[in-house]
């Protein structure tokens, strides 16, 4: 059965990431939740350029990925799910939701490292919010987070069909949770509960550093929620917040080869621990 899916893989991940993408992109145009600060052409260019570079880098550093590993700990019974009597969908099941809270907890280390900040604020530096922040990704982050995410695959040892739905799930949650897109209130507030809502993840994208280092979360809400690290809606409402972070702010930030570099630029200051934090009043 793991070699049907691996078969299948880059089908199925293009044929979603496509499917969702332009769903989103459509659903933007109809009922957008902010006027747009900069034209879409510069960065729907850059963003999407940024795909990708990463892809062609991810493929190039690892000769295998989270997918293949896990179907091939499946066959030679490396990790622990491979080594107990579990029920397949039990497997499945818990396999999802511990990747999801691995992914929450590196969120977390990101924000919190100064080193490891430089790489993931550039996902925060974008000056709008829609579908394609949630691909903007420095590349040496990406290869971390691989790295991170076999390692939990060697150890945990997850069906390869629940790594593979997990993958496709969270790319289409990013783009969703990352879209310019107007829901209505009630439906949100129940959305919420179970999967993070545009709402939810805009917070995350506020200019204020106390919102930046909140809601982690880019599938299941819950972590934010029982770790302590949620906050419901940004102070100055969702149309007058500030979106990016101190830094990068103008439009030549938002071209490729900036954000390539942008680790390397000015101070480290707005991760999770920066004593400025706290100090940074919300200015009226
Ligand atoms: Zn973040
Ligand atoms: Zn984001």
């Amino acid at each position: 059965m793991s070699e049907s899916i691996l078969a299948a893989e880059p089908a199925i991940r293009l044929a979603a990431f496509l499917g969702v993408l332009v769903a989103m992109a459509l659903w933007e145009l109809a009922a957008p939740r902010r006027r747009r600060e900069i034209p879409r052409v510069i960065r729907w260019t850059n963003n999407l350029g940024l795909v990708v570079v990463d892809t062609a880098i991810l493929r190039l550093t690892f000769p295998i990925i989270a997918v293949g590993l896990a179907a091939m700990a499946e066959e030679r019974g490396w990790g622990l799910l491979n080594n107990i009597d579990a029920p397949f969908w039990v497997a499945v099941v818990v396999s999802m939701l511990l990747l999801d809270l691995m992914i929450y907890l590196q969120h977390v280390m990101f924000h919190t490292i100064p080193g490891l900040w430089r790489l993931h604020r550039m996902h925060h530096a974008d000056l709008d919010f829609d579908a394609t922040t949630g691909l903007r990704f420095h590349p040496v982050e990406i290869l971390i987070s691989m790295g991170i995410k076999l390692a939990v695959v060697a150890v945990l040892g997850p069906p390869a069909v629940a790594v593979l739905l997990f993958e496709v799930i969270l790319n289409a949650t990013a783009l969703f949770n990352h879209a310019n897109i107007d829901l209505p209130r009630p439906v949100d507030r129940v959305l919420r509960l179970f999967v993070v809502t545009p709402d939810m993840h805009r917070v995350h994208h506020s200019i204020d550093p106390r919102e930046t280092n909140s809601n982690y979360g880019f599938n299941l809400p819950w972590w934010d929620r029982l770790l302590g690290t949620y906050i419901a809606q940004p102070t100055k409402g969702h149309e007058g917040m500030e979106i990016g972070i101190e830094q990068f702010r103008t439009r030549r930030d938002l071209w490729l080869d900036r954000m390539l570099i942008q680790p390397l630029r000015g101070p480290a200051s707005g991760h999770a621990l920066d004593p400025q934090n706290t100090k940074k009043e919300p200015t009226e």
